[in-house]
């Protein structure tokens, strides 16, 4: 193999690059990224930059003279517009063709925003350096009231950023708690009851109609009637894989692109990985698609192994999935998997307390633990969820 590209210079596209190298691999190495950065980390955007304890340039992953040791063949600022699996090229938005002997796909995901919001001044979202540049911007010119739509991990970040900054802030959720298409309830309500408790204002189970104002946003029309006067709105209602530039290339794409446990793509020498690769985890015997920072890193270190491996040396991708949000000085954690049908079961502390362990489970097995405020125990109980654990027996581990 002399030729690998990698597509997509975030966490994914830079681990896969130096794993190849770290493993020694010696050929001609080209990390395409359409961003007009170098690598940088994307969480500390909606907590500590926006809430100023951090620069943004502070999020820079690597130093620049990292990459000199990488020799890597750097298109930054270029997008990668098709692939031809035949033919075995990249095209980029220059026109200009690359051969690959193999290739890694880390193209990640993109925000998702709110059709016939585009036109408005100071409606925002937060994915990329860049957004995170504009938006503290307008965050710090004034005292502008903040609406934050979507109550997700991020949305809820923005809020709570926002809120240490002693602005006025209001998080909408359509849902009637937040985090339902992931959590039980109970949990999300203990969300909703954190940003109550630090004074901001939550609207739960109504949706948005319609953003007020022109050319500036003024108000956020709720389907009850309310009309929430707004002079910034942060929209967090998730991401979708950024999957568009693949459309013709003959990959299976359903929810991300479809790749088997070894996160094969299918063409010969194609792999995928990051926020928009699905894979079955063999440990947990379903299709998943994370949008984790750890796992961005781990997956694309496990695709390059087994791209330089080839198939039949290639090895399953099983993590222990991990991740964690920062709101309001609380960190909140998840190792494992979670689902809202899943039993849940707290063995430590409580919702109210907005300090708890609990545990997930899904057909008598444990498969998650999530904390608020109980790094320690997080932790401790990792090795249940690894091993795997049965529902029983993890829950007399913790009476123990
Ligand atoms: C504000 C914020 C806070 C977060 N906080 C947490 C957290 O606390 N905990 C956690 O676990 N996760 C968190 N995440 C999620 C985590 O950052 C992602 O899971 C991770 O960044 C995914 O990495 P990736 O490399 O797969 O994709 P990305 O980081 O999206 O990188 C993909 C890169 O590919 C580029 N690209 C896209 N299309 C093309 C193309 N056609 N050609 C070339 N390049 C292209 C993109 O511009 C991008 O730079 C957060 C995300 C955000 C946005």
């Amino acid at each position: 193999m002399r030729d690998i590209v990698v597509v997509g210079a975030g966490m994914a596209g830079l681990s896969a690059a130096e794993t190849l190298r770290a493993e020694g691999y010696d050929g001609r190495l080209t990390l395409v990224g359409a961003e007009r950065h170098l690598p940088y980390s994307r969480p500390p955007l909606s907590k500590h930059v926006l809430s100023g304890k951090e620069e943004p340039a502070s999020t820079a992953l690597r130093a620049e003279g990292h990459y000199d040791g990488l020799r890597l063949d750097l298109r930054i600022g270029r997008r990668a517009t098709a692939l031809d699996t035949t033919a075995r090229t990249v095209t980029l938005d220059d026109a200009g063709k690359i051969h690959y002997d193999g290739l890694i796909i880390a193209t990640g995901a993109t925000p998702r925003r709110l059709p016939g919001t585009d036109h408005l001044a100071g409606v925002h979202v937060l994915r990329t350096l860049d957004d995170c540049g504009t938006l503290l911007t307008e965050l710090t010119n004034g005292t502008p009231r903040v609406v934050v739509i979507g109550a997700g991990f991020i949305g809820s970040e923005v809020a709570a950023s926002a809120r240490s900054r002693g602005l006025d802030v209001t998080v909408v959720e359509a849902a009637e708690t937040p985090l339902s298409r992931v959590l039980d309830p109970r949990i999300g309500a203990a969300c909703a009851e954190l940003h109550r408790d630090n004074g901001v204002g939550v609207h739960l189970g109504v949706g948005v109609t319609g953003l007020e104002g022109g050319p500036r946003v003024e108000a956020v029309r709720l389907a009850d009637g309310t009309l929430i006067p707004a002079d910034l709105v942060v929209i967090g209602v998730g991401v979708a894989p950024e999957t568009a530039w693949l459309a013709d290339s003959g990959l299976t794409i359903g929810d991300g692109i479809a790749c088997d446990a070894t996160c094969a793509a299918g063409p010969p020498g194609v792999y995928a990985a990051g926020d928009l690769a699905s894979w079955p985890h063999p440990g947990f015997g379903r299709r998943l698609r994370l949008e984790h920072w750890t796992n961005a890193g781990e997956q694309a270190a496990a695709a390059a192994r087994n791209l330089l491996a080839g198939p039949d040396a290639a090895l399953p991708y099983a993590p222990v999935p991990y991740f964690w949000s920062d709101q309001y000085e609380v960190k909140i954690q998840l190792v494992g998997l979670a689902a809202p049908a899943d039993t849940v079961a707290f063995v430590h502390g409580s919702p109210e307390e907005r300090r708890f362990t609990a545990f997930i489970g899904h057909q008598g097995r444990l498969v998650g633990v999530l904390g608020m405020r109980s790094a320690a125990k997080v932790m401790r109980y990792r090795a249940l969820v690894a091993e795997p654990t049965s529902w029983a027996d993890a829950l007399a581990a913790a009476r123990g």
